[in-house]
């Protein structure tokens, strides 16, 4: 027993030691383990506990508005919410929750229940819902459903300017128009603020701090006036788009003095309010990104170009007896009775007048291959107008005047065989208009800080002279000439003196060529002549019945031309023919109401 006794107190005192060692190991190690997470890791755990209390909340910045040039508001940035779905929350209510979610913001509940098939993660439902909609979803408290405050871009005007406004996305960002050139002034800059959350992910209220104010985006005014802007998209869809079944119209409306855009517009157009409803090529802008073949509109240019040069004087005459045959080819004139065996002996200003194609040949040759192409340069033919619009084209020519051949030549002095867009044909218009200078156009005219000083303004600024100002005024006469006794009579208007000139042009054909039957027709002119206060430009594209710019444009030109001038108040050159005008449209107007009113009588009166 005894022998066995102190073999049990050695084995004790062995296994003592061991524990003593073991435990000294394990503390050794705890004390390192520490001195690692204190001392070491201390930092970033401190973070990571941190974040997972802290959270950084958006304070996004509100987009600025734009305005037209009296302050009316085209495009607004209003509270709206987003509405999203947590799946995992729905749970087996999910069918129930959804119908009574899409029932409140009148979707289709097929349409819901579709987007929420095999979702687990978190998706929206609807984006930029309208104020009280949203308001009503709160209310409803539904399972699994938030209801999260954002903003929205609103147009007010629907699809007044939408070329020029253009849209954002749902996120707010400008992806066409002026809204996308000018995004990152109108975005702003969003501000934050740092908050606490509880264990259930709730923000602590009275947490806050860190907060960083959003910078609000800047405002922008606009240089259109709404007034013309709409009289211009009425009357080129009334007159024009519309009456001749065209593939699409422009109607551009510029002050030749400043470059300044009053209207600008194209048809097909849309809503930016909701852009999906449309197809996508009613988005183009037609007016910078559409290249056309002018036609007689051009040979103003090359008149200007061979008064200024002085290499016909306005006596000279050039014989014309319907075509022209140069080596292979032969050129026609635009003949129309009474002129069935051409125009005879025309000078100048009746080759504009009655838009002579042999005159403007002449006068081609006159000046030559280089001096008209660099007169078409100069106007501004060859170059994009700078108008900050999104999209702007313009043709460079590969060949130059050099490669010429005399068909060619006589083709361009006529206004065939080039190509331009309606903006740039608009800007070398102006330059007619207004003296001889070239104007850069433009559409914005200022942008506002958001306490109402003005950040930037965008002056008149002229390009280059390309013409005298004695030139330009001869030229103008002519113009004159076309609407009293040429070719442009349909765009007279009462009391004013008008100057203008008519275009049209075949389109091209897919496999070069010309496409039978598909013709441009244009009018470009300005009133009035005595003093030009618009150049106005309407392009009708594939009109249908007609191909004359007299048909299809200059009506559409003399209604926004008379409704212009009346609005602006500008004084009539002839007061007295202004007078009479007014007189008979007003008398035919309260003729117009008393029938109305009669009519109205007699309803309410049957009904009685
Ligand atoms: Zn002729």
């Amino acid at each position: 027993l005894q022998r066995y006794r102190l073999s049990f107190s050695r084995l004790t005192k062995n296994r003592f030691r061991w524990l003593i060692v073991i435990l000294t190991a394990g503390y050794i190690i705890l004390a390192l383990r520490l001195f690692h997470l204190q001392v070491i890791c201390a930092p970033r755990l401190k973070a990571k506990a941190e974040s997972l209390i802290r959270t950084k909340i958006n304070l996004p910045a509100r987009r600025g508005t734009i305005y037209d040039r009296n302050f009316n508001k085209l495009a607004v940035t209003v509270d709206a919410y987003d509405i999203a779905v947590r799946p995992a929350v729905l749970g087996k209510d999910k069918v129930q929750v959804l119908t009574q979610l899409a029932s409140l913001i009148g979707v289709d509940r097929y349409t819901i229940l579709k987007k929420a098939e095999n979702r687990k993660k978190p998706f929206y439902v609807a984006r930029g819902v309208d104020i009280d909609v949203g308001d009503k979803v709160k209310k409803a408290k539904l399972p699994g459903v938030d209801v999260l405050r954002t903003m929205k871009r609103v147009y007010p005007y629907g699809q007044l300017a939408a070329h020029i406004i253009g849209f954002t996305d749902v996120d707010g960002r400008g992806i066409a128009g002026l809204e996308k050139v000018f995004d990152r002034e109108l975005s702003g800059k969003d501000g934050y603020v740092i908050a606490e959350k509880d264990a259930r992910g709730k923000i602590i209220a009275g947490s806050y701090r860190e907060r960083v104010e959003p910078v609000h985006g800047k405002d922008i005014v606009l240089t259109i006036d709404i007034t013309i802007q709409s009289a211009v998209e009425n009357y080129l869809d009334k007159e024009s788009f519309s009456k001749y079944h065209a593939a699409g119209a422009t109607a551009i409306v510029m002050d030749p003095k400043t470059g300044e855009i009053l209207a600008l517009a194209n048809y097909p157009t849309f809503d930016p309010n909701n852009v999906g409803a449309f197809p996508i090529e009613n988005q183009r802008n037609r007016a910078v990104t559409d290249l056309y073949e002018p036609g007689s509109t051009l040979k103003t240019i090359t008149a200007c170009a061979a008064l200024e040069e002085g290499v016909i004087d306005v006596n000279d005459t050039f014989p014309c007896n319907g075509s022209m045959t140069i080596g292979r080819r032969t050129i026609r004139c635009s003949i129309h009775p009474p002129f069935t065996h051409g125009h005879g002996n025309v000078n100048v200003a009746k080759v504009l007048c009655y838009s002579c194609n042999m005159g403007a040949a002449a006068i081609g040759f006159r000046l030559g291959a280089k001096r008209l192409y660099e007169y078409e340069e100069a106007f501004g033919l060859y170059e994009k107008p700078g108008s900050k619009l999104d999209g702007e084209t313009c043709c460079r020519w590969h060949d130059t005047w050099r490669d010429w051949p005399d068909v060619r030549l006589a083709n361009i002095a006529f206004g065939q065989g080039i190509v331009v867009t309606p903006l740039q044909l608009a800007r070398a218009y102006c330059a007619v208009a207004n003296g001889g200078l070239l104007m850069r156009p433009y559409l914005v005219k200022q942008i506002l800080n958001q306490d109402g000083t003005v950040e930037r303004t965008f002056h008149p600024r002229a390009t280059r002279r390309v013409i005298s100002e004695r030139t330009a005024r001869m030229v103008c006469e002519m113009l004159h000439g076309v609407v009293t006794d040429g070719t442009g009579k349909p765009a007279r208007v009462e009391g004013y003196k008008v100057g203008g000139k008519t275009g049209s042009a075949q389109k091209a054909g897919p496999n070069g060529g010309y496409a039978p039957g598909k013709f441009v027709a244009s009018f470009v002119g300005f009133l009035p002549v005595t003093d030009p206060r618009l150049v106005i430009l309407v392009v009708v594209d594939e009109p249908k019945g007609t191909h004359f710019g007299a048909t299809a444009a200059a009506p559409t030109f003399r209604e926004i031309a008379r409704k212009a001038m009346w609005y602006m108040k500008v004084p009539p050159d002839d007061e007295e023919t202004f007078q009479a005008y007014k007189k008979a449209s007003e008398s035919r107007r309260s003729a117009d109401s008393s029938l109305k009113v009669n009519f109205k009588n007699e309803t309410v009166n049957s009904r009685r």
